[in-house]
């Protein structure tokens, strides 16, 4: 019980808690893979190493793969981001890399058409999943800890999306706050089920299917204040003097 007490003064450190861990969580996500070699140069880079000069469609320069009096080594970026390397007098780009002290990979190019660091497609629905996993452990070890089932708010888990959408740059789909989420009575583990018993109990004194009056609970304001004023009362009945959770509201 005294658990259940610095819940709820924690409330809110709780959730700064929740939502830092479940941004650590998702880290894993690795959202921007780079790619499988290092950072590749551009044709511009290039070009400045082989000491070329622009031309209309990219540089030319001396070839440094033979000895070269006029500038014959056409440096041109291609289609595909790649740097494409010409020489008139017919040296392999390989050779030609290679004198400029060059890999053949950086020719594979790391211009804008090609390939800056690929930021993977992580769609809303991978974050989600994610999250609601990540979720589902911190409650889990969460309880395990109190010995009670540890019971999170929506806005809880809304704000650890909030979160999560800052840094993954994501937009997640937020939780409506379910009318029986009352602070601070919705961190009762009993909670849940007091509501559920006063459903029961307003359904069989008014004589109203219990369908319907979950319907109309959500629906009508005064229906609702009539619920959750005997789900507070179920709840100090069932815990007795335990005046844990005093009704803010009231
Ligand atoms: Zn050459």
């Amino acid at each position: 019980m005294f658990v259940i007490q610095t819940e709820i003064e924690a409330d809110d450190d709780a959730l700064v808690e929740l939502a830092s861990a479940a941004q650590a969580a998702l880290s894993h996500l690795n959202v921007c893979e780079t790619l499988p070699n290092q950072r590749r140069m551009t044709t511009i880079e290039i070009a400045r190493i082989a000491d070329a000069r622009p031309t209309g469609h990219g540089w030319i320069a001396r070839c440094s793969s033979h000895s070269d009096r006029s500038p014959s080594l056409s440096i041109r970026e291609g289609r595909d981001g790649r740097t494409l390397l010409k020489c008139f007098a017919g040296c392999e780009p390989a050779a030609i890399a290679a004198a400029l002290g060059l890999n053949i990979r950086d020719l594979f190019g790391n211009n804008s058409s090609a390939a800056t660091p690929r930021a993977r497609a992580v769609s809303a629905a991978d974050v989600e999943e994610s999250l609601q996993g990540e979720l589902t452990r911190i409650v889990a070890e969460e309880s395990a800890a109190a010995g009670f089932g540890v019971a999170t708010l929506t806005r809880h888990r809304n704000a650890a999306r909030a979160i999560v959408e800052r840094r993954l740059a994501v937009t997640l789909r937020h939780e409506r706050t379910p009318w029986h989420e009352v602070s601070p009575h919705a961190l009762d583990p009993a909670w849940s089920m007091c509501v559920d018993q006063a459903l029961h109990v307003a359904a069989a004194r008014t004589g109203m299917a219990i369908a319907t009056l979950r319907h109309a609970v959500e629906d009508f304001p005064r229906v609702q204040h009539g619920v959750l004023r005997l789900a507070r009362k179920l709840q100090r009945d069932l815990c007795g003097p335990r005046a844990l959770f005093k009704d803010r509201a009231a």
